[in-house]
């Protein structure tokens, strides 16, 4: 019975960092997986998290029970305020339903078991294109995707005239993955003009908007910046739809393995005569179910610490403080690369690599370009030619910089 299941190709992103650790070049750059690494290369524990770990463990309550199924209290209400803001009308209304998650893979994984149950006829629409785990998350709850587009390839620029072509020909009632900023793959987020065109499209077709915002605090360094969207789309849609959010804490607190996440839901405003409350009370009973399926219980370790750093004052300045160093050595990567490019006067336009943001960079170079990369440079990227610039530092952007002007060259 188990000889004819398929063979599926192995991830790309896990492939390369397998690839690289087995490659024995010096030197070797690795600009794959989203992950950020300080000027030396090396993974970075923020020190908002070292002071929550150190008052977690001192604590005399210190343990390591389970948790409820909804997730650590402190936690969710947190990641609520930072997500929708400490004056959001949707949290006074009592509109906001929030569960931890397994990270923000884990969030899209109960946004999707959550549509497979009550939605299961409506299409998921994603960006082309996005990260490529999306399209797995649905799919594998059953749920159909189709795809709208986003990047406009000519001039490395958003297609927003195709993008709102999508939101006006898609069915009414469709779902809409929007990424909350720090667009993964491109880099390239709408303008907030452009996001209040796109949610007003959203709003007319009566659609579903799921914010995936994986990069909070990583594209500007500000957590309310880049919130901007979410925000809007809750002002925007309240009256129209249910607004799902789905929020990691891998990237801005830098704990990725930790898997620490929300999910949120905001129930949309009702009539007075709409009992609001059993709606909520159903709705929570049925994400119960789902998060018991899953993983039972959330996990506990790293919810605590991201539950102190929001809740604890001066951990939480410290926290903003780690945010600005990682996104501004990120900028600072950015400029570096793209100057060193122009002074190595490499054929192209090198000026997306400074206009987009968030971890990664659209470079638009070739699948064959960046096989070059890694077989003659030891140069690892996706092949779709996106680069994680957090890979980048002081001691290998003028090396990566000669790389790509041998190969575009070539
Ligand atoms: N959404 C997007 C767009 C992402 O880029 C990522 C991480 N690469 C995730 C969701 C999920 O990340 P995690 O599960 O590690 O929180």
């Amino acid at each position: 019975i188990l000889n004819n299941i398929e063979l599926l190709p192995a991830d790309a992103l896990f492939g390369i960092k397998q690839r690289f650790s087995q490659d024995n070049r010096e030197p070797k750059v690795d600009l794959g997986i989203g992950a950020y690494r300080d000027n030396t290369g090396k993974p970075w524990v923020l020190p908002s998290v070292k002071a929550a770990e150190k008052l977690i463990q001192e604590d005399p309550t210190y343990n390591h029970e389970y948790l409820s199924i909804s997730g650590l209290p402190q936690l969710t209400s947190g990641a609520s305020k930072i997500m929708f803001g400490e004056d959001s009308t949707a949290a006074k209304e009592k509109r906001i339903i929030s569960v931890q998650s397994l990270s923000g893979t884990g969030a899209l994984h109960i946004a999707a078991k959550f549509f497979s149950l009550f939605f299961k006829e409506k299409l998921v629409y994603l960006s082309t294109p996005t990260w490529p785990n999306h399209k797995n998350v649905f799919e594998t709850q059953g749920l159909k995707t189709s795809a709208y587009p986003y990047w406009n390839d000519a001039d490395k620029s958003l297609d927003l005239e195709g993008f709102v072509r999508s939101i006006k020909d898609a069915p009414s009632g469709s779902i809409f993955l929007l990424h909350a900023c720090a667009h993964n793959p491109t880099g390239l987020d709408p303008t907030k003009e452009q996001w209040g065109t796109i949610l007003d499209e959203i709003a007319k077709k009566g659609h579903i908007a799921l914010f995936d915002s994986a990069y909070q605090g990583f594209a500007s360094g500000d957590l309310d910046n880049d919130a901007f969207a979410v925000r809007l789309g809750v002002e925007k849609l309240s009256e129209v739809s249910p607004i799902f959010i789905c929020q990691s804490f891998a990237k801005n607190v830098g704990m990725y393995g930790e898997r620490v996440g929300c999910f949120h839901l905001i129930v949309p405003r009702q009539e007075p005569s709409v009992d609001v409350d059993s709606i909520k009370k159903a709705i929570n009973s049925q994400l119960a179910k789902i998060v018991r399926s899953e993983v039972s219980t959330p996990a506990a370790y790293g919810a605590k610490i991201v539950a102190k750093i929001l809740n604890e004052p001066s951990l939480t300045q410290q926290w903003h403080k780690d945010m600005v160093t990682m996104s501004s050595r990120i900028t600072k990567m950015r400029h570096s690369l793209r100057d060193h490019l122009v002074a190595l006067g490499t054929p192209g336009n090198w000026d997306h690599i400074v206009n987009q943001c968030g971890m990664f960079s659209y470079t638009g170079l070739t699948a064959e370009m960046v096989a070059r990369l890694e077989s003659n440079h030891a140069v690892y990227l996706v092949s779709s030619g996106r680069a994680s610039i957090a890979g980048l530092n002081d001691g290998n952007v003028e090396y990566v910089a000669k790389a790509i002007d041998e190969v575009v060259r070539y």
